[in-house]
């Protein structure tokens, strides 16, 4: 189901806890929301549906992906100044990003995953896992 954008700042300032089974239908709605918003918007943490649940939804290259408790277990020594927007958030605000990332993850279907991404797909999952720690741009 489509969810409304949470915009409270002092709310996505809060951190996430741990998603499991229980929470794969919040991870249908964020997953909805995305792609109702898909405009303007590649990505999305569950807190900006109002759930403080570590899950994010994610369009990685044209492939709509849902990541439950994502963790960064590696990461290029480089990094580049990003520029990026957050539809909670009005305007566009410089960040330092990794160029790429190994993630390891609980997908959908409760299947545990271990990933690498780089570019814009390795910065999406970057900022949304920012939002499970209260962190905005
Ligand atoms: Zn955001």
């Amino acid at each position: 189901m489509v969810k409304e954008i949470m915009k409270d700042v002092i709310f996505l300032k809060q951190p996430s806890e741990a998603a499991d089974k229980n929470d794969l239908d919040s991870a249908k709605d964020l997953l909805d929301t995305l792609k109702a918003n898909a405009s303007g918007c590649v990505g999305m943490a569950a807190n900006m549906i109002g759930v403080r649940k570590r899950i994010l939804a994610a369009n990685l290259s044209g492939r709509y992906v849902v990541m439950l408790n994502p963790v960064i277990t590696g990461h290029s020594k480089k990094t580049y100044t990003a520029e990026e927007g957050c539809l909670s958030l009005t305007g566009t605000r410089q960040t330092e990003r990794f160029e790429s990332i190994t993630v390891e993850y609980t997908d959908e279907h409760m299947k545990k995953r271990i990933k690498s991404f780089s570019g814009f797909d390795a910065q999406i999952i970057q900022h949304e896992i920012d939002h499970f720690d209260g962190k905005i741009i």
